[in-house]
């Protein structure tokens, strides 16, 4: 028997409990061994009899003078008796209906019992107590000391896994490999693995359990940050084309826009500008508010890269955006002949700079349709100097001539992996590998930032532009819902728009349900559909009121977000499609139904979607829920005007998971739940990168090289 074997094999699993086991992710002995309890159920005092509390939890051991099962007078319900005994005294224990009691105990066994000790009509008892019996080879497992209680599942409980795991960790103690480098371990006063386990799952005291608890979640964060940093060090290693800031174009670009960069905007393109110069691939992360400008600088440093003679690749989350990517960047490059081509799904346009004209709405980008296949032809003999797509850009059938840079739109991660494989086709026998600028407006505190981007460099656009007024965010009691949409009409007859987002459309699968949010309340959610007919036909019938759900066609979606630019429609019902990165400056009302659905990170998000121009802009949110943590969060909303402040802020209420989806990252929970405590990740990081210096590869730690590896397969960090 090793760690890898499987739990299968366990006296008393087999293959029935071996699948419920793996339910919680258990398959092997050692998955066994880490399957940690969550908390720890005291009953390490025993009691002598004569000093038992009523009306208390107590823990006894005594002898069982007499045990018996009997029916009640109603003759429904068995009930089993038993006296035991100590040198101090004897006391009744009664169970109900576990006839098969009085098979398991007899008379002159010795137990020990812990239950509730109640006053009854003749005596004092003990109700329905936990048992376990108790022999001198023996330590007690459930009872008479801190007991372990693990989360459970159907058939399996914490009784069964502490009876599994107990005698596995003397039998695993001459198997388990200290990982850690011993200067790591003894600079954090680290116990053996074997007895760190053993505190952890049976702790002497609780003191050592927590003690053996960070010494837990320090490995598994030591194990992540190594493996951030290496990705780094790998990629350091590697050659990317050094593209030379061209200071005359730049300025050129900044002349021609209609606004002023804000420094903080000037800042983050200076230092993207200068990475890029380099001959070592950029790993960057501009981070900035909704509404921050960071597209502005993605095309500065897209511009200066095809001017030096690289192609760019821009990737969006979702075609909508991919679009509106692709509409700015002409727009902001028109002056600059530039070949931009959009890539989406079925649709393919292409666009050259020579194909605009001027409307009284400002400048709009005439564009030809052209097979996807042309498209494909001219990206790699270089006619198309900036592609714009989804992530169809990473299909194998995409192939660039010289790649130099990438700029991935909220899409969180982009590894090695996936750069090598868009620049297959450079030519120069050595690979390049292009450059890479990650936008993201989810404010990630730090303590994220650092584990889960502890390879990415940050640029930070902490300054919104001049003239931004603050968005005015307002709770509508359900009896002011007229008011509001009364508030609405007026809106909408000054040119204004307006959406209105709901949870939900009709047939689709709802979203992941927060942690606070009650799903038996999910039906009463108000579908996207049945709240476009309600305001279409009963709430304003006389504005011209339309739609938008992630289920239509890319180029029905296209025609709806045109026509509400356009102002053919005035009130847009839609679902969080429209959640990220829709620019439509004439809008200043958002207005969200069931709020307290969402996520504070995703309700910042769906603010950010207004007050994107000079005017006043408003958010209303609607909710059904009353309980405290909903009032919380949506006070935190209404407070923090910053997607900083409110990203630390739902990381407190609801955990990192709320933020960056935990299936999405696959950190481990001990991770996950320990990502808020900025002391320790920057302690692990710290740890990490001294080990590393002393050996980049991890030659000298073979052990722990290999854990590492293994490690980095649960995580889907690319
Ligand atoms: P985000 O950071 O959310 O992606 P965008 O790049 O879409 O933001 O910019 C939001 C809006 O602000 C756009 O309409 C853009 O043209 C405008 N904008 C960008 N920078 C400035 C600036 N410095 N001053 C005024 N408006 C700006
Ligand atoms: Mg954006």
């Amino acid at each position: 028997m090793n760690l890898d074997t499987a739990v299968q094999y366990l006296m008393g699993v087999g293959p029935v409990m071996a699948k419920k086991l793996q339910t919680l992710g258990i398959t092997t002995i050692g998955d066994l061994l880490y399957y940690f309890p969550f908390r720890y159920q005291d009953f390490s005092e025993i009691r002598p009899i004569s000093h038992i509390k009523i009306g208390q939890n107590n823990c006894l051991a005594g002898t069982i003078k007499a045990i018996q099962t009997s029916r009640s007078w109603q003759k429904k319900v068995a009930v089993t008796e038993a006296l035991v005994s100590d040198q101090t005294g004897s006391i009744r224990a009664v169970w109900f209906n576990q006839p098969f009691l009085s098979k398991n105990l007899q008379i002159g066994d010795f137990v020990c019992l812990a239950g509730l000790v109640k006053l009854g009509k003749k005596d004092i008892f003990l109700s329905s107590p936990i048992y376990e019996k108790m022999s001198s080879e023996n330590e007690l497992t459930s009872l008479g000391r801190l007991v372990p209680v693990y989360n459970e599942t159907p058939g399996i409980t914490s009784r069964f896994l502490r009876n599994l795991i107990k005698p596995l960790l003397d039998q695993t103690k001459s198997q388990l490999k200290e990982f850690l480098p011993a200067q790591v371990s003894q600079a954090n006063n680290f116990l053996p693995l074997g007895q760190a386990l053993q505190q952890i799952h049976f702790p002497e005291t609780l003191a050592l359990a927590e003690q053996a608890k960070q010494q837990f979640v320090f490995e598994e964060l030591f194990l992540v940050e190594l493996s951030v940093l290496q990705a780094r060090l790998k990629l350091a290693q590697q050659k990317a084309p050094a593209i030379v800031l061209n200071a005359e174009l730049m300025k050129k670009f900044t002349n021609s826009l209609s606004f002023t960069l804000t420094d903080a905007q000037r800042k983050c393109a200076w230092q993207i500008l200068k990475d890029m110069e380099k001959p070592c691939p950029m790993s960057r992360l501009l981070e900035g508010d909704v509404g921050s400008g960071k597209t502005v600088v993605a095309i500065m440093a897209a511009l200066n890269s095809v001017k030096a003679g690289w192609q760019v690749a821009l990737m969006a989350p979702t075609e909508i955006l991919a679009k509106q990517h692709f509409y700015q960047a002409a727009i902001l490059l028109r002056s600059f002949k530039v070949r931009i081509a959009l890539l989406t799904g079925k649709e393919d346009q292409i666009i050259s700079q020579k194909l605009g004209w001027q409307t009284k709405d400002g400048w709009r980008p005439e564009t030809i349709e052209i097979s996807r296949n042309k498209i494909l032809e001219r990206c790699k003999k270089g006619d198309i100097d900036l592609l714009i797509g989804t992530h169809t850009l990473i299909q194998d059938k995409v192939k660039f001539n010289k790649l130099g840079l990438v700029v991935v739109d909220e899409q969180h991660r982009f590894g090695i992996a996936q750069r090598a494989k868009l620049c297959q086709a450079s030519k120069s026998g050595q690979l390049l590998l292009p450059h890479l600028l990650s936008m993201t407006a989810t404010p990630i505190p730090r303590t994220l930032a650092l584990t889960i981007f502890g390879d990415l460099d940050l640029s930070l656009i902490d300054e919104m532009p001049k003239g931004r007024k603050e968005i005015i965010t307002k709770v509508i009691a359900p009896s002011e819902r007229k008011q509001a949409y009364q508030f609405i009409r007026q809106q909408v007859k000054g040119d204004n728009r307006v959406f209105v987002i709901c949870p939900r459309v009709e047939g689709q699968t709802p979203p992941q349900l927060g942690a606070g949010s009650d799903p038996t309340r999910w039906n009463e959610a108000k579908a996207g559909k049945v709240e476009y007919e309600k305001l279409s036909q009963e709430v304003f019938p006389e504005l011209k009121v339309g739609m938008l759900h992630g289920k239509m066609k890319p180029k029905e979606k296209e025609k709806i977000m045109r026509d509400f630019k356009l102002g053919k429609i005035e009130v847009l019902v839609a679902t969080t499609v429209i959640e990220v990165g829709v620019d439509i400056p004439k809008a200043t009302v958002m207005m969200v139904e069931g709020a307290e659905r969402f996520g504070l990170a995703q309700l910042h998000q769906l603010r950010g979607r207004v007050g994107r121009a000079d005017q006043q802009s408003y958010c209303f949110l609607f909710t059904e829920s009353a309980s405290s943590q909903t009032r919380q969060r949506i006070s935190a909303i209404i407070k923090a005007k910053n997607g900083f402040e409110l990203a630390e802020k739902d990381l407190a209420i609801r955990g990192p998971g709320s933020l960056i989806g935990k299936k999405q990252w696959g950190l481990p929970d001990l991770v996950m739940a320990n990502l808020t405590n900025l002391a320790l990740v920057e302690k692990t990081r710290e740890t990490a990168k001294q080990i590393l210096r002393q050996s980049p590869s991890l030659k000298n730690y073979p052990i722990l090289a290999f854990k590492v590896k293994i490690f980095e397969k649960q995580l889907h960090l690319e």
